[in-house]
């Protein structure tokens, strides 16, 4: 029989890998905690059209990196690429835009992208995410850039650089696309096919595109960064205000135009030479006018996405290099002892005491031995001697010490 194996682009996370998505899964919620974001949870398939609507239709995401299918009714449905238009949908669909506002929300999910896999480039991949809904606050912008610098500072990560760029509203972007295409239109053969065919759809999303022949056509074109309206140059000033009180450094790169077509004005990126060729850990920016597209009343939003596996790639060193380990190993010899630990055992599980004991019938030696392997912080031998007298010896297996101990004893002692 051919051997199975997970299919090209997802990975198992095995134990000796979990704890540490663990670890940084708790902290990602516990910032959530402290700067009040709640978590909301979409289901992890939407009717396509929500990412043909919600994400824009001239994506890479959209146009070549979705997995569609028709399920058995014959929907077309999608895995969800990312998190933001599920979110959009559900706030539309609960009207939690005549809430209370802005929302300020999380989530953590798996992503799916028909993509080349690579180091820190998968077909399954985890994001966590925050949006805030309802607000056009610039200390919005500012207020998620922060979290997504908290994520870093928490995690001792030093090397790297947050990128900021203005890419305006929708008025300066036409005008502004106009421009851009004007520059291009005489350049356009050089153009890769993808980009000859976002020179008439949307020239700014060239920017994104991955192919050096087209970044260098870009060299000297006109930006958005520098063509964008008073009002949309202001609200970015009001962020970069806010970064400078703060005391969080950036760099303006007037090349970000992000992924996905909701951006408006602030976007930014962290982004780390330290991964490799897949350097954006985190990205995230403003979307105006996303709610309104989903069919709902216009709520501005803003948000962040970053990239779990990039994250756990770069905290490397700094992520705990231990799991947690069993509290206390028993040791039973002969039926009665093996009775009367099991029932210490469940009390002391029941009481949050992690306690442990061998299922597969090794010999006492070899149960030692396998205490010690799994990391077991103190051992108990119990034999009929012990059960008479209710003292047990309780060894910590750090020192070698042992103490005679009655169970009660035993169990405050643990705790
Ligand atoms: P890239 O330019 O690397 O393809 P993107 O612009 O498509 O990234 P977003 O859609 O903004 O990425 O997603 C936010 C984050 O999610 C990225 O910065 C990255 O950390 C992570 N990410 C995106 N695609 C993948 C993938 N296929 N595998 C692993 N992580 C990913
Ligand atoms: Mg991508």
């Amino acid at each position: 029989m051919a051997k199975l194996s997970a299919p090209k682009g997802t990975k198992d996370i095995l134990p000796a890998e979990s704890y540490q998505w663990q670890y940084v899964e708790g902290l990602l919620k516990e910032i959530a905690t402290d700067f009040n974001f709640k978590e909301l949870r979409t289901p992890t398939f939407e009717s396509t059209e929500v990412f043909a609507r919600g994400v824009g239709d001239t994506t890479d995401v959209v146009t070549k990196e979705m997995y569609t299918f028709l399920d058995k009714g014959g929907r077309s449905v999608t895995l969800r690429p990312e998190g933001t238009a599920g979110i959009a949908r559900s706030f539309v669909e609960h009207g939690l835009y005549a809430g209370v506002l802005p929302l300020k929300l999380y989530y953590l999910i798996s992503c799916f992208r028909y993509e080349k896999p690579q180091a820190g480039r998968l077909r399954e991949f985890h994001q966590f995410g925050i949006e805030m809904l309802g607000t056009t606050s610039p200390l919005a912008d500012a207020e998620a850039i922060l979290f997504g610098n908290e994520i870093f500072k928490r995690l001792n990560i030093g090397n790297i650089t947050l990128n900021l760029n203005n890419i305006g509203c929708k008025d300066c972007r036409k005008a502004y696309n106009e421009k851009l295409k004007a520059y291009l239109e005489e350049k356009k053969e050089s153009l890769c096919e993808t980009c000859q065919e976002r020179l008439g759809k949307n020239p700014m999303r060239i920017f994104d595109c991955k192919s050096e022949i087209c970044q260098d056509l870009l060299k000297d074109a006109p930006t958005i960064f520098d063509s964008v309206c008073d009002d949309c140059k202001n609200h970015f000033q009001q962020v970069t205000d806010v970064l400078d009180a703060v005391g969080v450094a950036y760099k303006i790169d007037k090349g970000i135009v992000r992924g996905l077509d909701y951006y408006s004005k602030t976007v930014f990126e962290f982004v780390s030479d330290n991964i490799g060729a897949q350097g954006t850990v985190l990205g995230g920016g403003r979307y105006d006018g996303l709610i309104a597209d989903l069919g709902g009343n216009d709520a501005p939003g803003i948000g962040f996405a970053m990239g779990l596996e990039r994250l756990l790639l770069l905290a490397g060193e700094s992520l705990p290099t231990e799991d947690s380990r069993p509290k206390v190993f028993f040791i039973p010899i002969g039926d009665d002892a093996k009775k009367a630990v099991l029932k210490l055992v469940y009390e002391l599980r029941s009481k949050g005491i992690s306690a442990e004991f061998d299922l597969n019938s090794r010999s006492v030696k070899a149960q030692m031995k396998y205490a010690d392997k799994i990391g077991a912080e103190y051992t108990v031998v119990v034999g009929d001697d012990e059960i008479n007298q209710n003292q047990y010896p309780l060894k910590n297996m750090q020192t070698g010490e042992t103490k005679p101990v009655s169970p009660d004893a035993l169990i405050q002692e643990l705790l």
